[in-house]
């Protein structure tokens, strides 16, 4: 009830925002998405597969563990099925450490275990899409790694043996493909302990059969798991049982399994757990794992870990105040948020950690309301700087870059598509295509593309591959223009780096306080909103909708400045690099120079001199050198007055057919052919030795439909532009 009122509030401020804002410099967005795009693909390299095995598809895993509880010696007897990805596979390689001995393994006709790599030998080559299944018997001390793979220790003097596998511990005490794209289609899990223990582990209960003073604890999961969320935690457990009555079918049962000195505390602490279930399923969509069970295991270290349908959570987060309920409601969420959509590579990690610390800051937001999720945000999920890139991370568990600007990465999307949108969103990433698969980062970016009109593009490559925050230094002034009140609000981007492309929002205060979004991308960017009285106060990002720094700064005289971004007649895409300007009095009158490109986010033709600024006129022309636009021409016409800002407007002078090129060699000489163009005067010849992110020079110009060039490189790009009268 209180989440429907928060989640309307924002949405309806937006409803009313007339009237529509001028934005000056406001064009160019394909241009961007097209830069963008090409950034991205420059940031996201091939995976390298590394030890992967990248030729079959994990099916299912059935381990059969018998840890011996004083040494913490392991014999296990694991059942791997997988299917051929390929004609014709010989062998199936799965990761092992060398620490753990192999005896035997079923189904191959032979095995090497070397560099922690198990390969089996199949008695026959497998068909594209075919099974096998071979059963390995092995033994050992396991090598606990990483954040305690495998680790015996012990409470009130009873032994406990507990594993956390992630990132990649699982080999250490169990053969598997060990990578968070392939998950097991299902495991069991069966572990023999002496009776008076528990042993713990993923899905539901099947059975607890004892046989000669030996407990074979036997858990199925069912759902597809990846294999560093399996696990295994044993010792003298007593349960708390609860339960979740879902929305549909039968209660699914919530177990809770904890050390007998801590039970007291431990039923006040863990008592919140169904509410949060109940809350969660109402938001991310149902529990994913609901005809199995939720619940936590007990174990030693000061964390606590989301393995599927078996939370471990750290012995000192119990205490019987609820003091750590936000990191019960932040493993909780990795069900959906993790477990269910899981990262599909390490880079990834974010789609785990800042979903779920941005999860404990929507439970705190149900709980206490939006004033309580702004302090959460800048309190708990305080981010500091240097931060980022999200997108593969300084370290995989960096709490500042994952999990906290990962959560504010969220959270600005949030305020970026509005409340509606982002909530659907989040529960249709539980529920769509990647449910109880594996995820990547571009597959969230085009997923949470689908439900908003506005380019993203910008918050991705400022807080997901980029660093840092935006700083604005900003003003703003009361105008009138024709007899309309004004806020003229001036924005500069002051931070190192990259610069941002934003929906930033601004609260002006007139007759009432109106909250506007304005698209800021630009070094120095200036806004005009038409209201209908003068405005008494503008505030920047007055309810932390972006993690930005800024500050108030006085900008009056220097408006000179003048940043633009250039739209084709046809909306196209002009290639980064791919303009030269000119000034002049006018029109055709100044030298053509390279317009300045400040890379992912816009493109700044000029600072402007004050000479230029302070004359009656000035025409500036923008000519492309875009092999799709070549020949268009775009110019502005402005009477500038000092200080202010112009609306310069933009139109097409002139736009040319592209004359089809041929190339040929002749040795090292390249022949240029091309059609004439009707009404072409000369043509001009650009090269560039690559044809968008490279600098295009001009070679020379020719009034015949040919052109010789000897070539230097191994690989040049030619271009030619149809000319028109006098240039
Ligand atoms: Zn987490």
């Amino acid at each position: 009830m209180r989440l429907a009122l928060l989640i309307l509030l924002p949405l309806a401020a937006r409803a009313v925002a007339a009237p529509t804002p001028q934005v000056i410099d406001e064009a160019g967005e394909a241009w961007l998405k097209a830069h963008l795009a090409a950034r991205r693909a420059e940031l996201l390299p091939p995976r390298d597969p590394g030890r992967i095995d990248a030729r079959i598809d994990l099916r299912h895993c059935a381990l059969d563990l018998s840890p011996n509880l004083a040494t913490g010696f392991l014999d296990g007897v694991v059942t791997l099925c997988a299917a051929s990805r390929v004609e014709g596979l010989a062998d199936l390689a799965f990761d092992l450490h060398d620490a753990l001995a192999v005896s035997s393994v079923e189904g191959a006709a032979s095995f090497s275990h070397a560099g922690n790599v198990l390969t089996c030998v199949l008695p026959q080559p497998l068909a594209l899409g075919e099974q096998a299944c071979v059963t390995v018997h092995y033994s050992g001390n396991p090598a606990s790694v990483g954040f305690g793979s495998y680790d015996l220790s012990s409470h009130a003097g009873t032994p406990i043996l507990a594993t956390l596998s992630e990132p990649d511990g699982s080999p250490s005490w169990w053969p598997t493909k060990d990578d968070p794209a392939d998950k097991a289609d299902s495991v069991d899990v069966r572990i023999r302990v002496p009776l008076g223990y528990t042993a713990t582990s993923n899905g539901a209960l099947v059975s607890a059969d004892t046989l000669a003073g030996v407990v074979t604890w036997h858990w199925r999961e069912r759902h597809p798991i990846a294999t560093y969320l399996v696990c295994m935690t044993v010792t003298n457990f007593v349960a708390i049982h609860d339960q979740y009555q879902p929305a549909a079918g039968p209660p699914m049962p919530v177990v809770h399994y904890v050390w007998p000195e801590d039970l007291a505390d431990a039923t006040v602490d863990l008592s919140v757990t169904v509410p949060l279930i109940a809350w969660y399923a109402s938001v991310f969509g149902e529990y994913p794992f609901v005809d199995e069970k939720y619940g936590h295991s007990e174990f030693t270290w000061g964390g606590a870990m989301e393995h599927q349908c078996n939370t471990s959570y750290g012995a000192p987060l119990i205490r019987g105040d609820h003091a750590y309920d936000w990191i019960v409601a932040h493993e909780l969420s990795h069900q959906w948020f993790g477990d269910k959509v899981t990262c599909a590579t390490w880079e990834d990690i974010w789609l785990n950690e800042g979903f779920a610390t941005y999860s404990e800051a929507l439970w705190t937001e149900h709980l206490n309301g939006g004033a309580a999720l702004i302090s959460y945000m800048n309190g708990r999920c305080n981010v500091t700087d240097p931060s980022g890139p999200i997108y593969d991370p300084p370290g995989t568990f960096d709490s500042n870059t994952v999990y906290k600007k990962g959560a504010w990465l969220l959270h600005m999307l949030r305020g970026q598509v509005g409340d509606g949108a982002f909530f659907a969103l989040m529960r249709d990433w539980a529920c769509g295509p990647f449910a109880y698969g594996s995820a990547t980062s571009a597959d969230f970016i085009a997923h949470a593309q689908q439900y908003t009109a506005r380019d993203l593009g910008g918050l991705w490559a400022g807080y997901l591959y980029g660093l840092n925050r935006p700083n604005y230094g900003w003003d703003w002034r009361s105008r009138t223009v024709g007899g309309q009140p004004v806020v003229e609000i001036r924005a500069r981007q002051r931070q190192a780096g990259a610069l941002f492309d934003l929906w930033v929002p601004w609260r002006v205060s007139a007759a009432t306080t109106q909250v506007y979004w304005l698209h800021d991308r630009l070094l120095r960017q200036g806004f005009v909103v038409p209201l209908p009285v003068a405005p008494t106060g503008v505030q920047i990002d007055p309810s932390d909708w972006l993690l930005e720094s800024h500050a108030s700064q006085t900008m009056a005289g220097q408006l000179r400045h003048l940043a633009l971004l250039a739209r084709f007649a046809d909306g196209g895409t002009p290639a980064a690099g791919a303009l030269q300007t000119r000034c002049g009095r006018t029109p055709g009158s100044g030298a053509w120079v390279p317009s300045l490109d400040l890379g992912v986010t816009a493109l700044e033709l000029r600072e402007l001199a004050p000479t230029w600024v302070d004359g009656d006129s000035l025409y500036i022309e923008v000519e492309s050198l875009d092999p799709a636009h070549h020949g268009e021409r775009l110019a502005f016409g402005l009477r500038p007055t000092t200080a202010d800002w112009q609306d310069l407007g933009l139109r097409v002078l002139q736009a040319a057919p592209a004359p089809a090129v041929e190339i040929s060699l002749v040795g090292n000489q390249a022949r240029l052919d091309w059609e004439a163009v009707p009404g072409a005067t000369t043509y001009r010849v650009r090269s560039c030795t690559q044809p968008y992110l490279g600098v295009w020079s001009v070679e020379g110009e020719t009034t015949a439909t040919y052109w010789e060039q000897p070539l230097t490189e191994p690989e040049r790009c030619f271009q030619v532009t149809a000319l028109f009268g006098q240039q």
